[in-house]
């Protein structure tokens, strides 16, 4: 298995409880490396240009509305297969659906606010880490 990276971002909600720390130590104690960080508050172009493959459904609008309301943080995790194991760590999305103990089951609100966004394929990871990190501003570990 290769070590893979996948964008992930702690929504307006989950920022708005204070619980950066919180997940960032669950993602850390799951074996994930954090390799990029940032606190943005997204444009509604930002916010409508990483879900333009929604746009039209009719969530779009409450989701970018809801991705524009606070300030956010996004984030480069890096580990063997780490798109699937922090899938697996954020839950479905819908929360109603989430297990016990993943992040949506502890920190959505509702479908749309469900407080943590990741890539669903490395294809959409190198797409979504591409949209808010340069290369210089990714910071492997190398010792
Ligand atoms: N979403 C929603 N209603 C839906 C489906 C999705 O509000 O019926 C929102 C939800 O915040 C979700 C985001 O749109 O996280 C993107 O949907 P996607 O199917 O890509 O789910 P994800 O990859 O985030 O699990």
């Amino acid at each position: 298995m290769s070590i893979e990276r996948t964008l992930s971002i702690l929504k307006p909600n989950a920022v708005a409880k204070n619980a950066i720390g919180a997940i960032y130590a669950r993602f850390e104690s799951a074996g994930f490396t954090l390799v990029a960080a940032k606190m943005l508050h997204l444009t509604r172009e930002q916010a409508e240009g990483f879900y333009a493959e929604h746009q039209g459904k009719p969530f779009f609008d409450g989701l970018v509305g809801f991705m524009i309301s606070g300030p956010v943080m996004v984030q480069v995790l890096e580990s063997e297969n780490a798109v699937h194991r922090h899938r697996d760590i954020m839950g479905a999305t819908n929360p109603a659906n989430a297990l016990a103990g993943t992040l949506r089951a502890d920190y959505a609100d509702s479908f749309t606010e469900n407080a943590v966004h990741g890539s669903d394929s490395t294809e959409s990871a190198a797409r979504e880490i591409a949209y808010f990190f340069s290369d210089n501003e990714i910071c492997p570990r190398t010792r």
